[in-house]
């Protein structure tokens, strides 16, 4: 990734209620290091994230972003972020972003080992070229995510359902999909329900209605599934969330992976079993998505 400017954010203004939180963010030159080696975020991937998608300086679903950075820091234990200083930071950083597709992230970490105060910044990079995966597909495999559908409840101290920084899990899930000849994974609890893809929520069209895992199965609720939820409600289609066999990905007869940055991308297989990708409502659901002006 291109990184093009970055923000750190002062903890030390996060208890004010100000409506001017310009002072609390300082500039930093994304070319040079700017964390102390004690960071928990690189030592222990403690910490929490949110990736935003740009087009054209419009930086989407600000909102439902920021209040799932305070979910997921509440079920760390961490800080309640101020939400405020933190739409603040986004503004500027998106005041930088220019035409095309770009991507802000955010990140709240527990801090330097042996301090109280967390660390956290933002920055700001051009996206991926993610025109293949909107147009052609992706092909998935079905991984095993160890656990059954009932776990959030009975093991809290997992933190599924939180954004956190510790993503090795998911990359590794990714790098074997690669391996056995896909593009990108889906798990699978160990009972045979489908939870989300590593980087990704999962949308099925089965008999016409639009389903996607229901999150209390320990899974993000996506924010691209929200938005795509809305426009689908509002073109008059059927939607819900549901505990989902993953048996039930042979009944659809088209699916997606949603993500705010790679937005709607069409699964073209299911372990080697072609679908047929639906170009015309994919075509639509991205227009859509770029065309959101927040
Ligand atoms: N599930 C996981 C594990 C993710 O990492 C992501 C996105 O980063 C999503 C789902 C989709 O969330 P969103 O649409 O808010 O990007």
């Amino acid at each position: 990734m291109a990184w093009r400017f970055a923000l750190m954010i002062d903890p030390a203004a996060s208890a004010q209620e100000s409506a001017d939180f310009s002072h609390s963010l300082r500039v930093l030159d994304p070319s040079v290091p700017a964390l102390e080696l004690g960071e928990l975020s690189a030592q222990r991937g403690d910490g929490v994230f949110e990736s935003i998608g740009v087009v054209d300086g419009h930086p989407h679903e600000v909102g439902p972003h920021l209040e799932r950075l305070a979910h997921s820091a509440a079920l760390c234990d961490l800080p309640a972020p101020n939400l405020a200083q933190w739409r603040a930071a986004v503004e500027r950083v998106s005041a930088e972003a220019g035409p095309g597709e770009s991507v802000i992230k955010l990140i709240l970490s527990r801090g330097v080992e042996g301090r109280p105060a967390p660390t956290a910044w933002v920055t700001l990079a051009t996206a991926p070229d993610n025109a293949s995966a909107r147009r052609d597909g992706v092909r998935v495999v079905t991984l095993d995510r160890g656990y059954p559908l009932d776990v959030p409840g009975r093991a809290p101290w997992l933190l599924l359902g939180a954004k956190t920084l510790s993503y090795a899990v998911n990359m590794a899930a990714i790098r074997e999909a690669k391996r056995r000849g896909a593009d990108d994974a889906l798990f699978v609890t160990t009972d045979g329900f489908l939870l989300e893809a590593p980087t990704a929520s999962v949308l099925l069209r089965i008999d016409g209605r639009f389903v996607t895992p229901a999150p209390s199965a320990g899974i993000l609720h996506g924010t691209t599934q929200l938005s795509v939820f809305a426009h689908l409600e509002q073109r008059g289609s059927s939607t819900a969330y549901e505990d989902v066999p993953a048996s039930d990905l042979k009944r659809a007869d088209a699916a997606w992976l949603l993500s705010s940055v790679r937005l709607a991308a069409p699964i073209s297989a299911v372990d080697g079993r072609p679908i047929v990708v639906d170009h015309g409502l994919t075509d639509e659901l991205n227009g859509f998505l770029l065309g959101r002006r927040g």
